[in-house]
C-alpha cells in the first residue's frame, strides 16, 4: 500500500486537472446537498442555477437525493434482519427515483431510466443475499449506503444533457483511493491524481458531475466517507481540479448562529475563518461535514455555503481570515448523545503520566474523546465522549486502572449518560475577557447545570457539558446572551380585569419595538383567570387575548399553566399576576424556587402572613428568580424602586410618610364643607375613582397593605395586624350591604364635619396619612396638616410618599404623582418586567 499523505495535504502538481496552467482557477467546484436534489423539481432547480453561472468550468459534487442514504442504511438492517417489510420499502425508493427520472427526462427518459431499472435489480439481489445470510457485512453496508450518490449523479448529468451541454459523469470510486487514518479518512491524493488524470485523458467536457460520499480503499473496495461526507468530497474535488472557490449547496442562507431547528432566530453568518468553521462542524454544526476543509485549506480555496432555494443571498464565505464580528461569539454548537467518564482517586495527584494512560486505553479501544477536562488538584480525570462508545470506554479505563481499583487508590471510573455539549465559537474569543463568564451568567441565568468545562488554548472555543434536557434552553439563553438572536422571555400572565388588559395592550405596542431596538422578544405565552386558561402563544394579539379568555372552556390549574410557560425550551419565564388573588399569591414560593420570575401589582404577597412573604423571599434569594411588586404601592411610581436604592446605597431610614390612596386622596382634596362627605363618596364612585364598594377604600386597609409592604421591604417584619388603622366606615354600617351603605353614608356626615372644623380652626386641612418609622410603628388615618405641608397640595387621585433617612433629614425625599388607574398599574408592573428582562440580559 502505498504512504498515504495526512488530510491536510493536497493534491501533487502532476495531478492537476484544470487543464493547461493558463486554465488554473476557472474551475469552480460546486457540492449540492441531499436537500437541494430532493425530487425532479429541486434537480431542474440545481440545473437552471449551474446555466446561470455561466463562463466558469464545473465541478459539480452531488449527495443522494434527501433521505436515501437513511433509506438505504434502513433497508440493509431491515433485510439483514428479515424483516418482511424490506421489500415494499425497497419498491417505494426505486419508484421515488423512477418517478423523479420519468418527471424530470420525460422522453429522453428512456435511458436512464433502463439503467436505473437495471441498477435497482442488483441492489434488490444483493438485499435478498444479505436477508438469506442474515447479517450484512461492514463491505455490504458501505457498498450500498453509497448508491444513492450514483442514482443522483446520473439524474443529474442526464438532465444537464438533455440541455445538449457538454457534461461528464465521474462516479467518485473510479478515482477516488482512500484510506483509514487516526484522524479519520485519509486522501491517497497521488494514486486519486494520477487516475484521475487517466480519466479526464477520455473526458474533457468543461462540465463534471461527480458522486459524493464515495470512494474506494486501497483494495478497491467501494468505501464511503462517512456520514455528511459529500461535503468532504466537495473539497476533494475542488482541490483535484485546483478550483478557485468551493461552494457548498444546501437548505439555508449559509452558517447561522445555531442550528435553525434549535434556535428559530439564528442569523446567517457572512464570514468564518477557517479555523472558527473547523470548530463549528467539529462540535456538531451539521451544515458541514468536519474534514470538508482540510483539502481545502491548504491551498486557500475560499468555501461558500449558499442556498440553493435562495441563491441570490451571499452565503456565508469561508477564507483563511474572516472579518471580524463585533461579537466575541459568532455561533454556538450543540452535540447531543454525549457521555461523561471520570477516573477518580488520590492516586493520581501528582503521578506524572496518568493521564497518558488514560487516552491511551481510549486510543487503543478506537474510541475518540470529544473533550477533556482536569482540576488542577489532579484528583480526577474528565473525559466526554460518544454515548454509544461510552460503556465500552469505561470497560476500556477500568481495564487499563484494573491495579488501581483494586488496591483502592482509584476509587471508581464513573460514567454518566445523557449529556449535550454546548461549544461556543469564534476567532474573537481569543484575548477578549468575560466571554466565559457572559456564558456562564446565561446559563446560570436559565438555571442549567454545568457538568465539566473546557477551553482550548486557542480560545476559540469553550465547550460546556450539560444535561440533554437542558440542553435547547442552554443553547437559547446562550444565544440571546452573546446577542446573537433576541432575549427571549416566556411570560404568562393572570387576570382578566382592568389592569391585565392595559398591560396586554401596552406589551401588544411594544413588543416589536422591544425586539427592533432592545433585541428582547416578550412571547406572550399563557393567558388565565380564576375560572379558564388560555395556554398558546398569544404572540402579537395580546390585546384580542381577553376574548380569547373569555370564550376558553379550558379550566384554570395554576399548575399546568405555570408548567406551560415555564417550557423548557425557552430560557426564562416569567409569570405577572394582575389578580388580586390570595390563592394565586400563594404559589409565588414554588414558582420562584423553580426559577419563574414573578411580577405583581398583587399587595396578597407583600401584605400577607409575614411566613409566607418570608418563605419567597427565601425562594427567589435561593433560585435566583426575581420577586418584583413595584405597581403595589403608587402603581407606576417608582416608590419601592426608590426605597431599594436608598437601603442598598446605605442610607438609614428614619420614617415613611404618605397618602397612599388616590380615592382618599382625592376624597381629601374636594372635601371642604361646601358639600357633604357622603355626596363625594358617590361622586368618586360615579367616577370610578373608588373600589365597586366604597367602603374597601374608606376602610384604610388597603393603605395599611401598602405601608405593611413598605415596612418589609426596609426590613421590618411588619404584618398588617400591628398596623394601626382608622377606618373610616362607620362602625354601625360595618356589616351593612353596599347597597345600603351607600344609602346610610350621610348618617356619619357630621361626624366627618366636625372633623374638617376641628382642623380649620387650627388652620389646617384633612389628609388621610400612612406613618411608619424606623421601630416599624405603622398607623393609618385622618391626620390635619398645614397648608404648606405638601400633603396639602395634591392634585386630583395623586399619591405622595416622602421618605426621611440620614441623608434626607432636613428635606424629605418626595415620590409624587398619579398613583391610581389600570394605565399607570399597567406601566408600574411593565417596567418591573423590563427591569427583570435587563437584569438577564437584555440590552435596556
Ligand atoms: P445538505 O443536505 O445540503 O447536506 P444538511 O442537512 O447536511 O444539508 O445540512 C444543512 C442543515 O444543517 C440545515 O438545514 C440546518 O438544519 C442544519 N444545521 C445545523 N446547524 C447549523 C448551522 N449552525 N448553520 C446552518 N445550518 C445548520
Ligand atoms: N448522502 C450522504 C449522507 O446522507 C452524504 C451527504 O449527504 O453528504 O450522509
Ligand atoms: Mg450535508
Amino acid at each position: 500500500m502505498q504512504v498515504l499523505e495526512s488530510n491536510a495535504g493536497h493534491p501533487r502538481a502532476e495531478a492537476r486537472l484544470g487543464g493547461s496552467d493558463a486554465d488554473r482557477g476557472d474551475w469552480i467546484a460546486h457540492k449540492f446537498g441531499g436537500s437541494s436534489l430532493a425530487d425532479a423539481s429541486c434537480v431542474r432547480r440545481v440545473g437552471r442555477l449551474l446555466e446561470q453561472l455561466s463562463g466558469q468550468r464545473q465541478v459539480i459534487v452531488v449527495s443522494a437525493m434527501g433521505g436515501v442514504t437513511d433509506a438505504l442504511l434502513a433497508l440493509t438492517h431491515s433485510a439483514a434482519g428479515r424483516d418482511p417489510g424490506w421489500p415494499a420499502a425497497f419498491s417505494q425508493l426505486r419508484d421515488r427515483h423512477l418517478r423523479a427520472c420519468n418527471e424530470l427526462l420525460a422522453e429522453a427518459a428512456e435511458e436512464s431510466n433502463a439503467w436505473l431499472v437495471l441498477q435497482f435489480a442488483q441492489l434488490e439481489a444483493m438485499l435478498q443475499a444479505i436477508a438469506v445470510l442474515g447479517v450484512a457485512g461492514r463491505e455490504a453496508l458501505e457498498h450500498i449506503q453509497g448508491l444513492g450518490e450514483c442514482y443522483s449523479a446520473q439524474l443529474l448529468c442526464a438532465h444537464l444533457r438533455s440541455g445538449e451541454q457538454s457534461v461528464d459523469c465521474l462516479d467518485a470510486r473510479e478515482v477516488l483511493v482512500v484510506g483509514d487514518g487516526d484522524l479519520g479518512v485519509t486522501v491517497d491524493w497521488e494514486q486519486t491524481g494520477s487516475r484521475l488524470a487517466e480519466w479526464r485523458l477520455q473526458h474533457d467536457a468543461p462540465r463534471v458531475v461527480v458522486t459524493g460520499f464515495i470512494a474506494r480503499d486501497a483494495a478497491g473496495r467501494p468505501t464511503i466517507l462517512g456520514r455528511n461526507g459529500s461535503d468532504f468530497s466537495g473539497a476533494i474535488f475542488a482541490a483535484l481540479f485546483e478550483a478557485g472557490e468551493l461552494h457548498i449547496w444546501t437548505d439555508v442562507d449559509g452558517i447561522l448562529s445555531a442550528d435553525p431547528r434549535l434556535v428559530p432566530e439564528a442569523v446567517p453568518l457572512p464570514s468564518l475563518s477557517y479555523h472558527e468553521a473547523f470548530e463549528l462542524a467539529y462540535f456538531g454544526a451539521r451544515v458541514i461535514h468536519p474534514q470538508t476543509l482540510t483539502p481545502v485549506l491548504a491551498r486557500n480555496v475560499p468555501v461558500l455555503i449558499r442556498n440553493t432555494f435562495n441563491p441570490d443571498f451571499p452565503g456565508t464565505r469561508i477564507t483563511a481570515d474572516s472579518r471580524p464580528s463585533a461579537a466575541p461569539v459568532k455561533a454556538l454548537t450543540l452535540c447531543a448523545q454525549m457521555a461523561m467518564l471520570n477516573v477518580e482517586g488520590a492516586a493520581m495527584i501528582g503521578v506524572p503520566g496518568t493521564a497518558q494512560r488514560v487516552f491511551d486505553a481510549l486510543r487503543r479501544a478506537d474510541i475518540s474523546v470529544v473533550m477533556i477536562t482536569q482540576g488542577s488538584s489532579e484528583q480526577s480525570i474528565c473525559c466526554i465522549v460518544r454515548e454509544a462508545e461510552s460503556a465500552r470506554a469505561q470497560s476500556a479505563l477500568q481495564a487499563a486502572f484494573e491495579p488501581e481499583l483494586q488496591r483502592g487508590q482509584i476509587q471508581a471510573v464513573t460514567l454518566a449518560t445523557g449529556l449535550s455539549v454546548l461549544a461556543a465559537v469564534g476567532d474573537g474569543m481569543a484575548g477578549t475577557p468575560g466571554v466565559a463568564a457572559r456564558l456562564f451568567g446565561a446559563l446560570a441565568h436559565a438555571r442549567v447545570n454545568v457538568r465539566a468545562i473546557a477551553q482550548g488554548g486557542s480560545e476559540r472555543n469553550i465547550s460546556v457539558a450539560i444535561e440533554s434536557r437542558d440542553a435547547e434552553r442552554a443553547l437559547r439563553a446562550a444565544h440571546a446572551s452573546f446577542w446573537l438572536s433576541p432575549q427571549t422571555i416566556s411570560i404568562g400572565v393572570i387576570g382578566s380585569g382592568k389592569v391585565a388588559a392595559a398591560l396586554l395592550g401596552q406589551l401588544t405596542d411594544a413588543i416589536p419595538r422591544l425586539r427592533r431596538d432592545s433585541r428582547l422578544d416578550l412571547r406572550i405565552r399563557g393567558l388565565c383567570n380564576s375560572r379558564a386558561m388560555v395556554l398558546d402563544a398569544l404572540g402579537a394579539n395580546a390585546g384580542d387575548a381577553v376574548g380569547r379568555l373569555r370564550e376558553s372552556t379550558l379550566a384554570c390549574d395554576l399548575e399546568q399553566f405555570a408548567a406551560h410557560v415555564h417550557t423548557d425550551h425557552l430560557p426564562h419565564a416569567i409569570i405577572i399576576d394582575c389578580s388580586a388573588s390570595d390563592e394565586v399569591a400563594s404559589h409565588y414560593a414554588t414558582w420562584l424556587g423553580n426559577g419563574i420570575h414573578v411580577v405583581t401589582p398583587n399587595k396578597q404577597a407583600g401584605a400577607g402572613p409575614l411566613h409566607r412573604y418570608q418563605e419567597i423571599r427565601e425562594a427567589s434569594d435561593h433560585s435566583g428568580a426575581r420577586f418584583r411588586y413595584e405597581a403595589t404601592v403608587g402603581a407606576g411610581l417608582p416608590v419601592i424602586q426608590t426605597l431599594r436604592d436608598l437601603i442598598d446605597t446605605g442610607d438609614v431610614l428614619q420614617s415613611i410618610e404618605g397618602v397612599f390612596s388616590g380615592t382618599l386622596a382625592w376624597l381629601f382634596n374636594r372635601f371642604d364643607g361646601s358639600r357633604p362627605f357622603s355626596e363625594l363618596v358617590r361622586e368618586a364612585l360615579d367616577l370610578g375613582y373608588t373600589e365597586p364598594d366604597p367602603r374597601d377604600d374608606l376602610s384604610g386597609t388597603d393603605v395599611a397593605r401598602k405601608l405593611v409592604i413598605l415596612a418589609r421591604e426596609a426590613g421590618l417584619p411588619v404584618s398588617i395586624g400591628e398596623v394601626e388603622v382608622e377606618s373610616l366606615v362607620p362602625e354601625a354600617l360595618a356589616g351593612a350591604t353596599s347597597a345600603q351603605f351607600m344609602q346610610r353614608l350621610a348618617e356619619a356626615d357630621a361626624a366627618m364635619n366636625a372633623r374638617l372644623e376641628r382642623a380649620r380652626r387650627n388652620g389646617q386641612v384633612l389628609r388621610y396619612v400612612a406613618r411608619l418609622d424606623s421601630q416599624g410603628a405603622a398607623s393609618v388615618g385622618l391626620a390635619e396638616v398645614g397648608p404648606e405641608h405638601a400633603f396639602a397640595n395634591l392634585r386630583l387621585t395623586d399619591n405622595i410618599v416622602q421618605f426621611t433617612t440620614r441623608r434626607y433629614s432636613g428635606n424629605p425625599l418626595v415620590v409624587q404623582g398619579p398613583g391610581a388607574g389600570p394605565d399607570v398599574t399597567a406601566a408600574g408592573v411593565f417596567a418591573d418586567l423590563l427591569r427583570v428582562s435587563a437584569a438577564l440580559g437584555a440590552r435596556l
